[in-house]
Order: structure tokens, then sequence, then C-alpha cells
């Protein structure tokens, strides 16, 4: 046997990543790491999102841990709270929150002397690997309307929800059409005093049903953990084949989806004037393609209107549009979205030669296949940049990754390498090769969306998740600066 080398190893985020990547270490035998986190609980997006109407839209039985089934998901699409209390019931079960230092956010991270230094507002601590698993959509993104400070009632953005805040009684004003609002006009439709629902641009809407799973299935997945295995690998064929392929090439799939959106609208809004609102100019998936069942029906309700003027400015009242027009509110929600390039920032990250990840990427954020970068060796990111989001289950995603990054810190551990960071070629060459498929996919089909960087190019992963599991399935040593 060879003597294995102790291996202290840092995560940023206690969201799903990280604690994939903590189960990781501990069926590896490492107990040595410990999880940053800045929030007072586990969850990431789940804990922070909690505005009514939120479900995931990737079916419940595929949006769990492939080493954790959970027999008990209320719908065939899991609601957020259910999702959040999944992760922390993993926490517990795992002994995960003993590793955790809550309320600590990570100030900077320099690599020194073969070592990753990590700063808190309370300490420094030094690691031999540091895994970024900071999310996507983490930072808020709040629009620039003139007049926003002067609106007299509570205002919010979708992703800091005010529960102290009774809503049935109020005029509610949602500005966004991205996934968000058009999940809170559905849950809020008709049952709100007025909702008015600011649209700078229509979406298309994937009719996705979400049926409740009987107790009887419930208690047979219990029963026979083997039906949840088979569940699981039935909706992952179905993500994986369907909707994942559907964005990323030309075939029945992406006919199948574009068709069903078409029908969707035609079939559910006959007003002529209101479908024509609706109606978006791009095609279906060129965004972050909406699936929801209720959304056409709830703006239909009475008290729910669609504003397609755009916003002209905010009053103490509520909210003019160009044409002159105050729409009266008590409360404005901000469904604006997110910032989708700040991955592991605001942190200041420092690699070789006090290059800063601000520098590395000045021209928009790369990696090597999603999971490392030039000149920053034995640091890994979970859903880095053009990791397959945004048409997938993230859950499997993050597992293939934390799987490569364990096979990095086994080689640190089993003393054949004391540090790895890919080539300035590889991650060019990789990134290149991504480049060049990207034609084919919808998302540059001509819309705007947040999938868009800096050189008007998708920050997504442009070929199948099999690819991605096989990219990150047996790492390349020719592509690192190994030492
Ligand atoms: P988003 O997709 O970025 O949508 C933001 C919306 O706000 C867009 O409709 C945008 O209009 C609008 N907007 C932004 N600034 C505006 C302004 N100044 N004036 C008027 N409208 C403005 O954000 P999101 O809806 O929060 O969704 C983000 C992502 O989160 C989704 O794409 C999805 O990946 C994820 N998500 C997933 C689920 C799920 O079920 N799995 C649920 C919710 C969210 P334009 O389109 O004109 O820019």
């Amino acid at each position: 046997m060879t003597e294995q080398r102790p291996v202290k190893v840092a995560i940023i985020g206690a969201g799903m990543s990280g604690l994939c990547m903590a189960i990781k270490l501990q069926d590896a035998g490492i107990d040595s790491y410990t999880i940053f986190e800045k929030a007072e609980d586990v969850g990431g997006t789940w804990r922070d999102n909690t505005y009514p109407g939120l479900t995931c839209d990737i079916p419940s039985r595929y949006f769990s841990y492939s080493f954790r089934p959970n027999p008990n998901w209320s719908h065939l699409l899991p609601e957020g709270p259910e999702i959040q209390a999944y992760f922390q019931q993993v926490a517990d079960e795992r002994g995960i929150r003993g590793h955790i230092k809550f309320g600590t956010e990570v100030i900077s991270a320099r690599y020194d002397d073969g070592h990753w230094r990590l700063t808190t507002a309370q300490d420094e601590e030094t690691f031999d690997v540091l895994v970024t698993a900071t999310g996507v959509l983490r930072v808020p993104r709040y629009p620039d309307i003139p007049g926003q400070a002067d609106f007299a009632g509570p205002v919010f953005h979708s992703a800091r929800w005010d529960h102290s805040i009774r809503l049935a009684d109020k005029r509610i004003g949602v500005i966004g059409t991205g996934s968000t609002g058009i999940q809170i006009v559905a849950a809020l439709g008709g049952k709100v005093n007025k909702l008015a629902m600011f649209q700078r641009t229509a979406q298309w809407v994937f009719p996705m049903p979400n049926p409740r799973y009987s107790p009887v299935v419930r208690a047979t997945l219990t029963r026979w953990p083997v039906m949840n295995r088979l569940s699981y690998r039935f909706w992952g064929l179905i993500v994986r084949h369907f909707f994942g392929r559907a964005p990323i090439r030309p075939g029945v799939q992406r006919r199948v989806v574009q068709a069903l959106c078409r029908w969707n609208l035609r079939r559910s809004v006959r007003d002529p004037q209101l479908r024509a609102k609706l109606t978006p100019r791009d095609q279906p998936m060129c965004k972050r393609q909406v699936m929801a069942w209720d959304f056409y029906r709830s703006v239909q309700q009475p008290g729910v209107e669609v504003v397609t003027e755009a916003i002209d400015h905010i009053e103490p009242l509520g909210v003019v549009t160009a044409d002159g027009v105050l729409h009266e509110l008590d409360l404005l929600v901000y469904a604006t979205g997110f910032d989708a390039r700040a991955y592991v920032r605001p942190l200041t990250v420092i690699g070789e030669g006090a290059v800063t990840l601000e520098d590395a990427w000045a021209d928009g954020p790369v990696a090597y296949r999603s999971v490392a970068v030039p000149g920053f060796p034995n640091m890994f990111m979970l859903m880095g940049p053009h990791s397959p989001i945004g048409n997938q289950s993230l859950i499997p995603v993050a597992e293939d990754q934390a799987d490569y990054v364990m096979w990095w810190i086994n080689q640190i551990r089993e003393g054949h390498i004391v540090s790895a960071a890919p080539t300035a070629l590889a991650t060019r060459d990789y990134n290149d090769s991504m480049k060049s498929a990207m034609p084919q996919t919808i998302w540059v089909s001509g819309c705007s969306s947040w999938y868009l960087g800096k050189d008007g190019l998708p920050e997504l992963f442009p070929w199948t998740p099999e690819r991605h599991r096989e990219l990150l399935r047996t790492p390349v040593l020719a592509d690192f600066d190994v030492r």
C-alpha cells in the first residue's frame, strides 16, 4: 500500500454542488475539508429563492443526487421548499454541517507557495485544493429604471422575497417574464387584488403538466428502491435525449418542442389581442425555455394585465409606461434575473504570478472543460463557465464534475502529483472547438438572453450531456501543467 498524503480541501458554497463535493470527499475517506458558506443554511439557490410558485422545471426524480434518491417527491416537478428540505436532509444525514463555516464569506483566495490561502472576515486558513461551488445564478440583477427609489410601497427582487407582506389585497407589479416572472404570475394571477405583468419580451411557454404523485406511488418507491432507480434513469433519458438535445442541434426534438410551444399559445389564448401580445418574435428555446402549465390560464384571470408598453419611470404610486399611463401599485417585484457571469466573483481569486481571475477573464469567463483555469493550480470549479446548464438537470452535471475533481485530489493524495493546472493551449483549443459548435445551437438564432457572453456567443455547453460526461471521464494529462 502506498502511504497517502493528507489533503486539505476548501469548498466555497454549501449549495447543491458544494454538498455533492463534500459527499464525494467523504466517500473517498477524506474528512479534512471545510465548506465556507456566506449564509446561515445550506441550499444555495433553493435557500435564497422562495417566491410564490417556485417549482423546478426538471422532473423531481432526476432532480436528485443519483446516490440519494427521494421516494417522497410530491409532484412530477419538485416545489422549491421540498427541494430545500431535501438538501437540508442530505446535509444532516451525511453529517456535513459540522464541516461548514456558516456566516463566513471568503473575501479572497490566493495561491501561494503551493497552497491556497483563504481570507475571510474572521481569519485566514491554508488548503491544498480549492473547489468553488458558488452556483450560476446567484447575484440578483436589478433594473436601472428612473425613479426606482421613489416608489412608496415595498419593492424587492424575486430572489429576496419578503414573506412578511400579505399579498391577497395588494396591487402587484411584476417586472420581467423569464422563468421566474412567469412562475410568479402563474401562482398569483386571480389570487391578488390586481397583477400587472410588465413584459419587455414575450416568451414561448412549453406546456409542462405537473401531476401529484399519489401516496401509493410514494409507498411503492419507498418499499422497492429499485423502482426509484429505474424512474431516475427513465427521467434522465427524457431530459437528456429530448430537452437536452433540442436546443443544441436541429432535429425532431427541436421541432416537437417548437410545435408544442406554438400549439400551447394557440389553444390557451383565444383573445387575438392578448395572443398577439404574448407571441414572441424569436424562436422557442432561443432564450431559456419557459416550462409552465398554468401561466396562460392565470394571465387571463380577472385583475391580471399584460403590459407591453415600455416602462418609462417609477413614481411613488406605481409604474409609468411610455404611453403616459400610471399603473398604480402597492408592491413591486423585480423578476429581472441574475448576473450570469459572476461565477465565483466578487470574491478575489489570485493565481500564479499574482494574476487575478478578473484579469484572466477580462474577455469573459473561460475554463478548461468547465472545471479548471490555466494559472490557477489545484483550483477546480463546479458549474464553471460553459457548464451544461439551461437545458439539463444540474445535479448529474455537478456529480460528473465532482468525480473529475476527485480524480485530481486522489493523485495528490497518493503522492503522484503536487499540483495541476490546465495549459493555456489546451484551454484555448477546447474553447475554440466549443465556439465552432455554437452556430447549430438555437441560442444564436437572434434573441437576447443571459446565455450570451460579451462576444455574443452563448456561455453554454453546445454538445450533448453524454459528451460532457465523456470529456470529464478520463483526465488528459497532456492538457495539464503537472508538478
Ligand atoms: P431572466 O431569464 O434573465 O429574465 C429576466 C426578465 O426580466 C426578462 O423577461 C427580461 O426581459 C426582464 N427585464 C430585465 N431587465 C428589465 C428592465 N429593465 N425592464 C423590463 N424588463 C426587464 O431571469 P429569471 O426569470 O430570474 O430566470 C433566470 C434563470 O433562472 C432561468 O433562465 C432559469 O435558468 C433559472 N430558473 C429556473 C427555474 C426552474 O424551474 N428550473 C425557475 C426560475 C428560474 P428581456 O427578455 O427583454 O431581457
